[in-house]
């Protein structure tokens, strides 16, 4: 290990990424070198199940500025990401995607504002043509809510690709909460923030590991990790349907006193309570996300469990 100071710490998580590894590293290290500035590569590999970490290995005789980092098992991209800004050394960090949907030609740009003066430095999809249609309208939905219910607003359409100085890097190892919805986070600490816009590519090989129920789940991390409205609002739900009952209430012995009592009423009194059934339903149901979270937060486990470090 020579003593000279790290200015660039590329942070690339890696799960089930055999075919990309050396795609990724040869462009990433081709933008660095140009670049000419002293630099690593924090390699994450997240409990992969193909020869990821080999390759890894392998790639590492080539480029001694490559550091892997071997969790101990899968324990998702946010957690990966985390595990790799811990062991990062330099004054700026670069979290990519290894798929090389995030084109690392953009770095140049990041170190170009970085030393304009810009703390944070965020890369905007201006193109989602990659992506499927369901996939870009439940994404533009989730930040539609998300950013109408949380205070803390995240960019739409601005993944974990950015650039961060070791200041905000700081901030943000600050937030001590173990299941870490990163976008969140990144947004939350603030700070002096440029925003670059890009195409998205597709991904260069290996598939996405992320489906429906992943996406909805990860939706649901980021809003109840940044908002309690859902909890909130049920008192509200309470009270409109409270006060719609009494009205309707009032009717009915108002009607009962006018014109007697009518027994016919099977279908009303069976809807209004399943009706009324569902949104208890619901409402326990988000109570129970929020209780999941908290059991989860309260054990006080590590975000990840590193194997080794090669
Ligand atoms: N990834 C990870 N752990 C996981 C899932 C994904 O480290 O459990 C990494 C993956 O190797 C890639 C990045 O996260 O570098 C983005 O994953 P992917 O391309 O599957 O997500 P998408 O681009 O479809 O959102
Ligand atoms: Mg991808």
């Amino acid at each position: 290990m020579n003593n000279q100071k790290i200015t660039i710490s590329i942070v690339a998580p890696f799960y089930c990424e055999e075919d990309m590894c050396d795609l990724f590293l040869k462009k990433v290290i081709a933008v660095l070198n140009e670049l000419n500035k002293p630099f690593e590569i924090v390699c994450v590999n997240d409990g992969s199940t193909d020869n990821t970490l080999a390759n890894l290995l392998q790639a590492k005789k080539n480029c001694p500025n490559i550091k892997i980092i071997n969790l101990s098992r899968n324990f998702g991209k946010e957690a990966a990401l985390t595990a790799g800004l811990d062991y990062t050394k330099g004054e700026v960090i670069i979290p990519i995607d290894t798929d090389l949907q995030d084109p690392p030609d953009l770095i140049k740009e990041f170190i170009a504002h970085w030393e304009e003066g810009y703390d944070v430095v965020l890369a905007k999809r201006i193109d989602r043509s990659s992506d499927s249609i369901a996939k870009r309208i439940t994404a533009h939905l989730f930040y539609k809510v998300h950013n109408k219910i949380s205070h803390t607003k995240i960019p739409e359409n601005v993944g974990d690709y950015r650039l961060i100085t070791r200041k905000v890097l700081n901030a943000i190892r600050e937030l001590p909460e173990n299941q870490r919805f990163m976008k969140g986070i990144f947004a939350w600490v603030g700070f002096r923030t440029a925003t670059l816009e890009y195409k998205r590519d597709k991904r260069k090989a290996g598939k996405t590991s992320f489906n429906v129920w992943k996406l909805w789940n990860f939706a649901i991390e980021g809003i109840t990790s940044f908002s309690t409205v859902p909890l909130q609002i049920w008192l509200y739900v309470g009270i409109l349907v409270s006060l719609l009952s009494f009205i309707y209430g009032s009717y009915m012995i108002l009607r009962t006193l006018f014109f007697g009592v009518d027994v016919p009423g099977y279908a009303s009194l069976l809807t209004s309570i399943l009706f009324l059934g569902g949104i208890q339903l619901i409402g326990f149901g988000v109570l129970g996300e929020y209780m999941g979270r908290i059991y989860m937060e309260s054990k006080r486990r590590p975000t990840y469990i590193v194997e080794g470090e090669y």
